[in-house]
Order: structure tokens, then sequence, then C-alpha cells
């Protein structure tokens, strides 16, 4: 580089600093939900720091961080899933933070062991089933493996992140072994291979091609609150069923992040966080995308109100998220495409 050039760049991001003098933390999200803009604007007025925003699909925004490496601007990682989120904390994407706001907001089973990644908002897993068709819906996921309902389940593939963790929380209640009989079972009782996201499972409903589905209830949520084209115009024809009420649960998991590894500006960056599980941004965080929230006692959205009350899995998240490779491997042996 020529001097005069060296000098120009230098001179140009001293001024671009100094005169904006400006607090900002940069985040990176596969969020892209319209009330997060208050969310967003609320944290601007309230502190005078800055959020700028990259936006993509999760797995391109991971590997944009890894990519960045040491030099990555990003100062927070938001995700969906408690495996990917356990993967970007594998991958050496995340830093551990201290916080006694976190610590003392959000369940300790819904935050990392480390204090790597935190959840900031809740998604259950549940089934749905045929109105018309199913007389008898399964009522626990352990039922999925039932011979009476051969050809009629439809659910996702496990390249999938939601797929890979339900398996995951399998194996943390019931072992390895039976996680597997379970999984060999239900890809037996198949109505098609598995394609699509939550949605399509629950438009195979309607159009006939499955009597049971496994989806987030944020998608259904969804579809009621607002038009869903191929399931909100048909949507009475769906039941829902909160599996193993009697038992563990319903499998729950997560919307969430954490601190970047190399994070510039990591007070912000923590500072953010802390926001997020305030009463007001958990109202919109869970609002925004039709979830529930992470801290407990905070309002539900009418839309998931609407569901009806029940019990949630409360097996801690950061251990299920190990046992996401094995759940693969499973998979992988038992031919779940
Ligand atoms: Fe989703």
């Amino acid at each position: 580089m020529k001097i005069p050039t060296l000098i120009t760049t230098m001179l140009a991001s001293f001024v671009v600093t100094a005169a904006l003098g400006q607090e900002v933390v940069n985040l990176y999200s596969s969020r892209h939900y319209d009330t997060d803009e208050r969310l967003y604007s609320e944290f601007e007025k309230q502190t005078g720091i800055q959020i700028n925003r990259i936006e993509g699909k999760a797995d391109e925004i991971i590997a944009r961080m890894q990519a960045e490496g040491a030099n990555s601007p990003a100062d927070v990682l938001l995700t969906v899933d408690t495996s990917r989120l356990e993967r970007a904390k594998n991958l050496d994407l995340l830093q551990s933070i201290n916080s006694n706001v976190l610590e003392n907001r959000i369940p300790d089973a819904l935050q990392d062991r480390d204090n790597q990644w935190f959840g900031f908002s809740q998604r259950a897993r549940i089934l749905f089933y045929d109105r018309a068709d199913v007389t008898d819906p399964p009522l626990t996921y352990a039922s999925l493996a039932d011979a009476k309902y051969n050809g009629k389940i439809c659910i996702r593939s496990s390249t999938n992140v939601y797929s890979q963790t339900i398996l995951a929380a399998i194996i943390e209640h019931l072992g390895e072994a039976a996680a597997k009989a379970w999984a060999a079972s239900v890809v037996k009782n198949f109505a098609r291979d598995p394609q699509g996201g939550d949605t399509d499972q629950l438009r195979g409903i309607v159009s006939g091609e499955c009597d049971i589905a496994m989806s987030n209830t944020y998608y259904f949520a969804r579809a009621i609150r607002k038009d869903v084209s191929g399931l909100s115009e048909q949507i009475n024809k769906v039941g829902w069923i909160f599996p193993d009420q009697d038992g563990n649960g319903a499998h729950m998991n997560l919307s969430g992040g954490g601190v970047a590894r190399n994070a510039p500006n990591r007070e912000n960056a923590i500072r953010f966080l802390e926001y997020l599980v305030s009463d007001q941004a958990q109202q919109y965080f869970s609002a925004g995308n039709d979830e529930y929230p992470a801290v407990p006692g905070v309002a539900l959205s009418p839309s998931v109100a609407q569901l009806g009350f029940f019990r949630a899995d409360t097996v801690d998240l950061s251990l299920v998220a190990k046992n996401v490779p094995l759940a693969q491997r499973i998979y992988d042996e038992i031919g779940w495409e």
C-alpha cells in the first residue's frame, strides 16, 4: 500500500469513529420478524447504543462468523434451536459471560452450563392430527412408534435441527437403545419420505396426505393468526396434542443467542442480552414469532395463549444438546432420511 493511501485510510476510519462517537452492538441474527424492529428501537432509545444488524439464514451467519475468525465484527449471535447454538459453541464462535441478570431471569434448563448461550424464547414441538380421520390421536411421543399408526405420520428429515434436538431429548430421557428402537419404528409409520418444513407437515393434514404430523407450535399459531396458504383456510381440520402430559411434558426448544468469541463491543453485547430478558422485550421477542417467553411469568401473546395450558418438558437443554451428534448417528443407522 502506498503511503498516501495508508494515511487516507487511517484518517477515514479515525474520522468515522470520532465523528460518531457512537456506542454500537453488531448483531448477527437469523431472526427477521416485524416486531423485532420495536425490540431494537426500544433498546437504542433506552441505552443510546446503536444496533447494527447483519441478517441471514442461520447456517450462513455461522459460516460467516467462522470465515471472519478473529477479525469478526460480530458482538452477538441470535439464532434458533439448541443444536445450532451448541454447534456455534463447539465451533468456538461464542464466549462465556457472567451476568446475574441472565442467570436470575432465564431458567437453568434454558441456558448453556458454560454460559455461552441463553434461550430467549421457547417453542413446543408437538403433535397434530386430522380431526376427521384420527379418532385415537397419539398422546405421547412414544406412541408414534405404535404399529396402529402405520402409514400415517408426516415428519421432517433427520438433517433438520428440530429433528435432531427432539431425538437428543428422547436419548436424554430413555437412553440410546430405547431412542434408537423408537426412531426405527417411527420410520415404519411414515406416510411419505421426510420432506418440507414444519408448515408442510401441517399442510399434509389439510391435503389428506398425512393423518398425524409433528411441528413446532408457532407455525400452527401463525396460520391461525394470519393467512398461510394451503393451511389457514382449512385449519379447523387440524387438531393438536401436547404430548407426554402424564410424563415428561411436551418437548421444548428455544430461540437464543450468545456473545461472539471476539466481540469488539463485549459490554454492549451483554447489555443487549440483558435487555432481551426484560419483561417488555420478552413479550416482543416471543410474540414476534408466536413463541413462549423464556422468562417465567411473562404474559403470552394471544396467538399462543389460545393453544392452551400444558406441561412443558423441563429437561436441561444443555445436556440435550450434547446428544445431538449421537441423534444424527442413530438417524443415519436406522435410515431416517
Ligand atoms: Fe422454525
